[in-house]
């Protein structure tokens, strides 16, 4: 029997000293001295900065429900500390003291946790509700706090273009942040709005800031230190440049836990004038919103399915920014192409490189380089044969444990019917099916490695057969399906998990594109869901055996011997391609 403390505080406990983590870990400590559990080994999961409606990222209460077994005791200050939404937390609680029969106890009461009938029920939900008012209502004061300051003209409104952010005293020892105009961008802004009211399109605007070499905003980490058209076209649309300040048009919103953002009803939005702010006039500002009425459509929520079959997997070499598909001239017609979408939508001040190579010249160049020297009949033989060879010289290593694989199986099915139960509760939380999913592969793993244990030679035989044919077959069909040219890109996508470089080379008097990457074979022609995939790993030496703790993926690509990463045909020498057919033009 384990005792395990659980402490959690929150950014919104700041400054109540009982929730300080110290204090909690003085209180846990005091409790366990006077009570019978003194002398027991204990565990302590500690959550800092974590909000109490937060059940699926705190890494400290996840890893207590991991680890929590029949008998041990659970301690913490009070229920609120396990959360402050009534309906998760009563759930935990129902889990732990009912389900799996832990013993709980809030030490500020001194309360042992019953969870028999439908009163205790009642009374663990009903405290819940009372946590979650609590919580609600420091969200809604400090949202207020916020729309008091917006009113009140004393905002800062977070970096924006054409402003510096400055502090400002304000009485004794309290200050707070004002955006002013800085002039030199100011400048800049004016430039935009007068090019915008000539009529230049934002491609334009953008070629001629990233030519003239004017610094460009900073964008955060995603920043690419150049203009580009939808920084402009953002800054023409910001109401903010005619000296009016827009708060809470995006809210946060939780959903099982999980933090999204949605665009707020118009009556939660807060409209300041602040001339303060003005850089442009209203007449500047509205004609330079012509042109964007298509776009002030309600936007779509994701970007669109990739066309074309190697957008998104080619990578210009020269800027590291996508290659893209645009429309170029050719022989007085107008053809796809593909090309650097940096250079094509920045200009050529932000990455020189001017190909447009039709898009049918370069995937039949591909496919047929990848046809004569990559998925060739030799290399697929080849490849099954390895396969075959790898998986053989596993067999003499199966004598394993079937105990401990079985005992790790209960486990991992424990916690799958946990977090099923999670996912009925809660709708569209996809890290919760991801971790469902991955512990079903698990189990399946297990399930194999069990039954292979207990398999005859002769059976054992037929499945290493079966496998070189699986594998022989399923390169095959990739083979067949890139000659047929059938979904090209779901082909695309497996061979070249890494994606493709394009790197511009000169061919006589032209520059095309040259493809250079490594193609995933052997990842192509092995499954973790195979039969034989899991065949000679060893039982899981993880002594706890919390299947929380274990990375699932890196499992998979442990398996001696098994690993499809060591099985490609040497990637880098395999997979070069040189792409040197004339373009049509350009
Ligand atoms: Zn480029």
């Amino acid at each position: 029997m384990i005792v395990r403390l659980y402490l959690r505080r929150s950014k919104n406990d700041e400054g109540k000293q009982q929730y300080s983590l110290d204090m909690q870990n003085a209180g846990c400590r005091d409790w366990l001295r006077a009570s019978p559990f003194a002398a027991c080994k204990v565990v302590q999961y500690v959550d800092d900065g974590e909000a109490g409606d937060q059940f699926l990222t705190r890494a400290g209460l996840r890893k207590l429900l991991a680890e929590a077994e029949p008998g041990d005791v659970i301690a913490c200050r009070d229920q609120s500390r396990l959360g402050r939404d009534a309906i998760e937390v009563t759930l935990v609680i129902r889990d732990l003291v009912r389900d799996r029969g832990c013993r709980l106890y809030y030490y500020a009461s001194g309360q042992e946790v019953q969870f028999a009938n439908a009163v205790d029920q009642a009374v663990t939900f009903i405290q819940g509700t009372g946590h979650q008012m609590e919580l609600e209502a420091i969200r809604s004061r400090v949202r207020e706090a916020l729309r008091m300051r917006a009113r009140s003209g004393r905002v800062a409104g977070g970096r924006c273009y054409g402003y510096r952010l400055e502090r400002v005293a304000d009485g004794p020892g309290r200050s707070y942040t004002l955006a002013v105009i800085d002039e030199a961008q100011a400048e800049i802004v004016r430039r935009i709005f007068a090019w915008r009211c000539d009529g230049w399109g934002l491609k334009k605007i953008t070629h001629e800031l990233n030519t003239e070499r004017v610094p460009a905003p900073r964008a955060g980490r995603r920043g690419t230190g150049s203009w580009s058209p939808s920084c402009i076209r953002a800054m023409l649309q910001n109401q903010r440049y005619r000296g009016v300040y827009v708060h809470g048009k995006i809210k946060k919103v939780r959903r099982a836990g999980v933090v999204s953002r949605v665009t707020a009803e118009p009556t939660e939005v807060i409209t300041v004038d602040l001339p303060e702010w003005r850089i442009v006039d209203d007449e500047t500002w509205s004609r330079a919103q012509e042109g964007f009425a298509v776009a002030s459509q309600p936007r779509r929520a994701s970007a669109p399915a990739a066309k074309y079959p190697l957008t998104g997997i080619a990578r210009c070499a020269t800027c590291r920014g996508s290659v893209g598909v645009a429309n170029c001239r050719s022989q007085r017609r107008t053809v796809k192409a593909y090309t650097c979408i940096h250079h094509h939508t920045r200009g050529a001040s932000v990455c020189p490189v001017t190909i447009y190579q039709p898009i049918e010249d370069v995937e039949s160049a591909l496919i047929a380089y990848v046809a004569e020297h990559v998925l060739t009949p030799d290399v697929i033989a080849e490849m099954a044969r390895e396969i075959r060879a790898a998986i053989e010289a596993q067999l003499p290593r199966r004598e394993a444990d079937a105990t401990e694989l079985e005992r790790e199986l209960r486990d991992v099915k424990a916690e799958q019917k946990r977090l099923t139960k999670a996912v009925a509760l809660a709708d569209d939380v996809p890290e919760l099916v991801t971790e469902l999913r991955q512990r079903a592969a698990r189990a399946r793993a297990l399930e194999v490695q069990i039954a292979t244990i207990r398999r005859a030679p002769s059976e054992l035989r037929a499945l290493v057969d079966q496998a070189e044919a699986t594998v022989r077959d399923r390169l095959g069909d990739v083979r067949a399906a890139l000659l047929d040219r059938a979904d090209l890109r779901a082909v695309f996508l497996r061979l070249f998990p890494d994606g493709i470089e394009f790197r511009p080379v000169r061919v006589g008097e032209r520059q095309v594109w040259r493809l250079e990457g490594g193609a995933a074979v052997g990842r192509v022609a092995l499954n973790e869901s195979d039969a034989w995939f899991n065949l000679g790993e060893p039982p899981s030496p993880s002594a706890e055996g919390s299947a929380s703790n274990r990375d699932d993926d890196d499992t998979a690509n442990k398996i001696a011997g098994m690993n499809p990463a060591a099985l490609n045909t040497k990637p880098s020498e395999q997979a070069w391609f040189k792409l040197d057919r004339d373009p049509n033009g350009i």
